[in-house]
C-alpha cells in the first residue's frame, strides 16, 4: 500500500462531505493563506535567503506580490465565477434549465519546482482552493528551507482536513503519485512532466504540465538598444537566471549584436556593480548538481562579457579575475575563448556561484543551444532577418513564451503571426505574468494547461453539463420513442438539431 494513501482517502472523505463546496468556506481559506503569506513574510525572507540567496527584492516582487496579487483577484472574482453558466438552449429543451455548473474535481496534488518556491506552490493552490477542491501540496526538496516552512507552519493556517503538506525526494514523489488524484498539477522540468502524466495516465488523471524550455527573444534592428539591454538583462539575470520565463538566447543581425554587446555590459555593471558576485541583488545557482550543469554550458561561442564561475559560492558572471587554485577563487574571465573548465574543488553543498554571462558566436549545437540554460547566460546568435529569426524559432520546440523587440509594428506582429508558443511579449519580459487575467501556460514540450486568474479557477474546476428537465409535458416527448414514424423526424430534426446561421456573401 502506498505511503500516503491513508492521507489522500481522509482528503477525499472530508471532499465527499462537501466541506468545501460553499463560497464561504474558500474565502475564509483564501483569506487564512493571506494570512500566511503577512505573517510568515520575514521567514520567507531568510528561506529564501538561506536556500539561493535570493535577494529580497526579488522574493518580494517574484513570489510575495505574486501571490497577493493572485489572492487578492480571485477573493475580488470567486463569486462571479462561481456562478453557474446558463448556456443557449434548442427548441426541444426551451422549457428547461441547461447551464454549466463549476464543479470541484475532488482532491487535487500540486508538485512545485525549487526556483520559485512560494509563488509555484501558492498560486496553484489559490486556484484549487477557488474551485473547491481538497490539496497535496509537494514543494520542492532542493529548496529545503522554504520546503521546511512550509510543511511546518502552512497547514496551521488552512484546514487540516482538506489541505495536506507532503515533503518528498523523488522516490516517495514516484510512491504518492501511485495514489489516484482527481487532478495534478505539475511545475518542472520536461523530463519530470513526462514522469508525472505517465503515473496519471494509470488512472486517467487530467494533469496541467507547467513545463520550461528555451525562450527566444529577437531583437529587431529598429528598437532602442538600451532599452531593449536592460529590459533584456533583467529577465535573463532576474534569480540568478533560474526562470521559467526567462529570455533564454538574444536571435539579432551581427550589427545590432555590435549595438547590443556594449549596452549589455554597460547595464550589468550599472544593475550589480563592477563585481557582481559582490552584489547583494545577484542572486546564487539553487545546489551543486544545478551549478556543474550551467557551468558546462559555458563551453559554447565566445564569452563577450562575464564568464567567472565560482564553485564555493555557486557564482557564474564578472568580476576580477584570481588566479585557480584558492578557496572561492574565480575561473574564467574577460572576452575569452572559453575552454574546458574543470572546478578545482569539489563544491560544498551550502552554496557556490556563476556571473552574468553574454556568450557570442555560438552556434546551433554547442551546449548552451541544446537544453534550457536556467542560470545567469545569454547567448546571443546571429540571424540575418525576421524570417531568419522566425525559421530558426520554428524549426524547435514550442517555447514556454516569445519574445519580440522593435520599434516597428508590423515586424511584432509579423512574429507573432508565424509562430507559436504558450506566451507573448513583445518590448519587454517576464511582465507578461503580473497581469492575472492572460492565462499562463505552454504548449507542446513547455506544457499542457494553463493557470492564474480566472484560467486557474477554471483549471481545478470540471466543468459539468446539467440539463433540469420538467418531470411532465410527456406528449412533447411521444416522437422520439419507438415505433419509430418517419412522419415525426421533421419534427423532432427541427426541435433538436443546430441550424447553420444565415449568411450573406456581400459582406
Ligand atoms: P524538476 O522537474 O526536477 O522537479 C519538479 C518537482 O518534481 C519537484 O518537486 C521534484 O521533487 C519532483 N520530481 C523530480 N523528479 C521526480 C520524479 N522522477 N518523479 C516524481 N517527481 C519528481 O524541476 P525543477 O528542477 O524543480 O525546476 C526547474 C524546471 O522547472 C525547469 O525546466 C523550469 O523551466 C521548469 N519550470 C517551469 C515553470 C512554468 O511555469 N512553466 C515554472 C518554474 C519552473
Amino acid at each position: 500500500m502506498s505511503p500516503h494513501a491513508e492521507l489522500v482517502s481522509r482528503l477525499r472523505a472530508a471532499w465527499l462531505s462537501g466541506k468545501t463546496r460553499p463560497t464561504e468556506y474558500r474565502l475564509a481559506q483564501l483569506e487564512a493563506l493571506g494570512r500566511f503569506l503577512d505573517e510568515k513574510k520575514q521567514d520567507i525572507l531568510e528561506a529564501t535567503a538561506a536556500d539561493m540567496r535570493k535577494p529580497p527584492f526579488e522574493v518580494e516582487v517574484s513570489e510575495l506580490s505574486i501571490c497577493r496579487s493572485e489572492l487578492n483577484h480571485t477573493l475580488n472574482n470567486l463569486g462571479a465565477w462561481m456562478k453557474d453558466k446558463h448556456v443557449e438552449k434548442n427548441w426541444a429543451t426551451q422549457l428547461d434549465s441547461a447551464f454549466i455548473r463549476k464543479d470541484p474535481y475532488g482532491v487535487v496534488l500540486i508538485i512545485g519546482p525549487w526556483n520559485y518556491p512560494i509563488n509555484l506552490l501558492l498560486v496553484p493552490l489559490i486556484g484549487a482552493i477557488a474551485a473547491g477542491n481538497c490539496v497535496v501540496m509537494k514543494p520542492s526538496e532542493i529548496t529545503r528551507n522554504v520546503e521546511r516552512l512550509v510543511a511546518e507552519t502552512l497547514p496551521r493556517y488552512l484546514d487540516e482536513d482538506c489541505f495536506a503538506v507532503v515533503t518528498a525526494g523523488v522516490e516517495e514523489t514516484t510512491r504518492l503519485l501511485e495514489n489516484k488524484f482527481d487532478y495534478i498539477f505539475f511545475t518542472g522540468s520536461s523530463s519530470v512532466g513526462r514522469i508525472v502524466m505517465t503515473a496519471a495516465a494509470k488512472h486517467l488523471t487530467p494533469v496541467t504540465l507547467e513545463l520550461g524550455g528555451k525562450n527566444p527573444c529577437y531583437v529587431s534592428d529598429s528598437c532602442d538598444v538600451q532599452n531593449v539591454a536592460r529590459r533584456v538583462a533583467w529577465g535573463r539575470f532576474f534569480n540568478a537566471g533560474q526562470t521559467c520565463v526567462a529570455p533564454d538566447y538574444v536571435l539579432c543581425s551581427a550589427e545590432m549584436q555590435e549595438k547590443l554587446l556594449p549596452a549589455l555590459r554597460e547595464v550589468i555593471t550599472e544593475f550589480y556593480g563592477p563585481n557582481p558576485r559582490e552584489s547583494p541583488d545577484f542572486g546564487r545557482i539553487v545546489g551543486d548538481r544545478q551549478f556543474q550543469r550551467v557551468q558546462a554550458l559555458l563551453h559554447s561561442g565566445h564569452t563577450a562579457i562575464g564568464g567567472q564561475t565560482d564553485a564555493e559560492e555557486r557564482y557564474i558572471g564578472e568580476g576580477p579575475g584570481r588566479t585557480a587554485g584558492g578557496r572561492g577563487e574565480l575561473q574564467g574571465g574577460g572576452p575569452t575563448r572559453c575552454g574546458p573548465r574543470h572546478p578545482a574543488r569539489q563544491p560544498s553543498l551550502s552554496s557556490l556561484p556563476t556571473a552574468p554571462t553574454v556568450l557570442v558566436e555560438v552556434q546551433q549545437d554547442d551546449p548552451v543551444m541544446q537544453e534550457e540554460i536556467f542560470g545567469p547566460i545569454l547567448p546571443i546568435v546571429t540571424v540575418a532577418s525576421v524570417d531568419d529569426a522566425i525559421a530558426f524559432i520554428n524549426a524547435r520546440e514550442r517555447p514556454l513564451v516569445l519574445y519580440v523587440f522593435s520599434s516597428r509594428k508590423e515586424v511584432v506582429k509579423r512574429v507573432l503571426e508565424r509562430t507559436s508558443s504558450g506566451g507573448f511579449c513583445a518590448n519587454d519580459t517576464i511582465m507578461h505574468m503580473t497581469i492575472p487575467s492572460l492565462p499562463f501556460g505552454g504548449i507542446g514540450q513547455s506544457g499542457l494547461g494553463r493557470y492564474h486568474g480566472r484560467s486557474s479557477f477554471e483549471t481545478f474546476s470540471h466543468q459539468r453539463s446539467a440539463l433540469l428537465r420538467g418531470a411532465g409535458r410527456e406528449s412533447l416527448n411521444t416522437p422520439r420513442y419507438p415505433p419509430y414514424a418517419p412522419h415525426r423526424l421533421p419534427l423532432l430534426r427541427a426541435a433538436t438539431e443546430t441550424k447553420r446561421r444565415a449568411t450573406c456573401l456581400l459582406l
